[in-house]
């Protein structure tokens, strides 16, 4: 057996009750778990500022300082007063303050090592590491890695400095049984450092440029595996797939577009080439169309749809609701009039006798378009020749009903599939969770759109507000104010709503003409509808509501969006809340009203809700400040494989020229059959780059 797979219950000092620890906690058992895991961040221990020449805004610092005094002021808080040739510090203590205190003697000088930050005013230090002085250097390297590590694991003696020392014995012992795992030509290509250097750097940087190298070497190792995976599978499917060849344009394309009473954003002129290249190219497409809400996401589709049918094809369109499939019919009923194309509407809904009517209209081809719901996946359905597929909005659309709108298309031939989004994923996130797809973006809006003005304000500007309100309501315009309700405060949110409602009824009260309406998801289903309708039909001014309203509501004539307690949503639902103004001809306002406790990145995220309204960039910086494992709306239970040092947030850069690395490697190699790829299938065969199907529609 090699050293790698050896317990690391052997290595020195470690033992069972460590080794179990060590198992349970991270998941390390054997010496090659070990070593693959790495430091999250390296401190720099180099050298020693002076008091005087602290930042209060560095990561970390170390000073050499002299005890003054130290004053325990109760048994969770002491304050330690130090000082060095250039000036004084306070250094902080809540915990283990009697062991601090005893060991800080007044006269000694100590290496402190910790954080910096201004408290009233003045520098000081929280919980610092204490060493003794040393003479000469003062440390064995200059970058020092900090792994992962959990209370149970301090409190068991597998401190940093264990780790550190159980990292090297590990690494003396197996280091170089450690084998490479890229093809020698993919290392040169990429000027990539080998394994074995790169997994001794990320542990002991020799400097700084050595745990770069190393840094680059591993994320994009990791990367490229992950990228190779996911399109290899695609590789087959468009191998395996063959897609109906639609080499034309036809007449009725041109009579739509001829008759549109707008030109196309450059946006959508782009997008409709790319489709057209996939559909006449014989492979079968499978396209994520990502825009914005109102980036014209229909129009794309329809075009799409006369392309097929300009091949002698049919259609479809699917959206997940009723409602979204009725408002798209009337849509698209009207782009089709200058067309002789045939459009229907299936839903559930729809009466036995047009149902029958619809589904002979689609088995003798006379339908060209059917817009509908899930109803159009049912048995009785059958096309005459199904050539595009459009489904609005991926969210509720599986594996299983993907095969069933395949088994759709004519007889060996899946249909081209198109699927639509509003839900901004962020690049380089799309790129992994749909891997296999292809990812076409519409990121210019149709011009003319007036934006929304957003305001931050904060309790002092309320009776301002108001008066705005009541200017807006007297020229005819309604009001959304929206409270958080979150689940596990549910009981003061609930309470707050209501505050609110009376602030709101008392500062536009009823004998003055106002109607306000309230809504939210404790009512009862019709006293809900009621008062929704009473908004929507513009018989009341202001609603004030919980996030029901996030999804679905439209109503054109409101003109301003107040958002309360707006530090306490994400920047998704910020967006979302906001999109539900600036839908009419009039200049729209979000306004953001903030509590009294606003955390710095909260104040971040309100901050630059003001400066852009750009879907795209809100949900990158989503992504960035919180990372993707919660952005929200793209119902993302995870990654399809867990990183291990590469962040899809920050490493977007190196994620993409991993694809389009691997891609490469696959145009040369398909079937990864060549010897000098043998290292590529290995790798692939290993269970962490089996990917679970993430893309829903692949
Ligand atoms: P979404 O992407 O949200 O589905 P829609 O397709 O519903 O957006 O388009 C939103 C509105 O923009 C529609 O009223 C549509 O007619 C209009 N629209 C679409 N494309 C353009 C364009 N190029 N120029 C002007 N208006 C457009
Ligand atoms: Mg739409």
């Amino acid at each position: 057996m090699s050293e790698l797979q050896s317990s690391i219950q052997f290595l020195t000092g470690v033992g069972p009750k460590k080794a179990s620890l060590l198992k349970s906690e991270l998941g390390v058992e054997t010496l090659s778990d070990l070593i693959h895991l790495y430091p999250f961040r390296y401190i720099d221990r180099s050298s020693i500022t002076p008091i005087a020449g602290i930042a209060p805004d560095l990561a970390s610092v170390q000073i050499q300082a002299r005890v003054v005094n130290r004053n325990l002021i109760n048994i969770k808080h002491l304050s330690v007063i130090v000082e060095d040739a250039s000036g004084r510090m306070e250094m902080v203590f809540f915990k283990g303050t009697k062991w601090v205190f005893d060991k800080l003697e007044p006269g000694r000088e100590f290496v402190f090592f910790g954080k910096p930050q201004l408290f009233n005013g003045k520098l000081n230090m929280v919980h610092p590491e204490i060493d003794a002085p040393q003479e000469g250097s003062y440390t064995q390297t200059s970058l020092t890695g900090v792994y992962p590590s959990t209370e149970k694991l301090k409190n068991s003696g597998i401190t940093g400095k264990f780790m550190c020392k159980m990292q090297q014995s590990a690494l003396s012992l197996c280091l170089n049984e450690i084998q490479e795992t890229l093809p020698d030509y993919v290392i040169r290509d990429l000027a990539l450092c080998p394994l074995q250097y790169a997994i001794k750097n990320i542990h002991f940087p020799s400097d700084s440029y050595a745990l770069e190298k190393a840094t680059r070497r591993l994320k994009f190792e990791e990367l490229f595996y992950l990228q190779l995976s996911l399109l290899k599978q695609k590789y087959i499917r468009s191998r395996g797939e063959h897609g109906i060849p639609m080499p034309k344009v036809g007449p009725d394309f041109h009579l739509c577009y001829n008759a549109l009473t707008y030109s196309l954003t450059g946006a959508q002129q782009r997008v409709i080439k790319e489709i057209r290249a996939d559909i006449s190219s014989g492979h079968q497409m499978n396209r994520l169309l990502q825009g914005d809400v109102g980036s014209g996401k229909t129009m794309v589709a329809v075009l799409s749809c006369l392309l097929a049918i300009g091949n002698g094809c049919q259609s479809c369109i699917m959206a997940p609701t009723e409602v979204l499939a009725q408002q798209h019919y009337n849509n698209i009923r009207k782009y089709l009039e200058p067309t002789g194309v045939k459009c229907a509407l299936l839903t559930g809904s729809t009466p036995a006798k047009a149902r029958r009517e619809i589904h002979q209209g689609l088995e003798d081809g006379s339908i060209g378009l059917i817009v509908g719901t899930h109803a159009l996946l049912e048995e009785p359905v059958r096309f005459k020749a199904l050539g595009l597929a459009v489904v609005d909005e991926q969210h509720r659309f599986g594996v299983e009903q993907r095969s069933r709108l395949w088994a759709k298309g004519p007889a060996g031939y899946a249909p081209h599939i198109l699927v639509m989004t509003a839900t901004p994923i962020p690049r380089t996130l799309a790129m992994t969770l749909y891997g296999d797809l292809d990812v076409s973006v519409l990121d210019e809006m149709p011009p003319g759109r007036k934006p929304v003005q957003t305001m931050l304000i904060g309790e002092g500007k309320r009776a301002a507000m108001y008066n705005f309100m009541r200017k807006e309501i007297a020229a005819g315009r309604q009001v959304f104010v929206v409270y958080p309700m979150i689940f596990e405060s549910e009981k003061t949110d609930m309470q707050n709503l209501e505050k609110g409602y009376e602030d709101i009824l008392q500062a536009f009260p009823m004998q003055d003409g106002y109607k306000v309406a309230i809504v939210h998801g404790q009512q009862a289903p019709d006293v809900k509808a009621f008062n929704m309708d009473a908004f929507a039909a513009g018989r009341a001014h202001i609603l004030v509501s919980t996030t029901v309203i996030e999804v679905g509501v439209d109503v054109p004539n409101a003109s301003i969006m107040v958002i309360e307690s707006a530090e306490r949503f994400g920047l998704s639902q910020l967006h979302q809340l906001r999109g539900r103004v600036g839908r009419g001809a009039d200049k729209s306002y979000c306004i953001l009203v903030k509590g009294l406790k606003v955390s710095k990145e909260a104040q971040q995220r309100l901050e630059l809700m003001v400066r852009t309204s750009n879907g795209f960039e809100i949900a990158d910086e989503d992504m960035r400040m919180r990372g993707p494992g919660d952005l929200e709306g793209t119902q993302q239970s995870g990654l399809p494989i867990s990183l291990n040092i590469a962040s899809l947030a920050r490493d977007g850069r190196l994620l993409e020229e991993a694809r389009n690395y691997a891609s490469r490697v696959l145009d040369a190699d398909p079937g990864l059959q060549n010897p000098v790829n043998v290292k590529l299938v290995q790798e692939l065969r290993k269970d962490k780059y089996s990917i679970r199907d993430f893309s829903k529609i692949s």
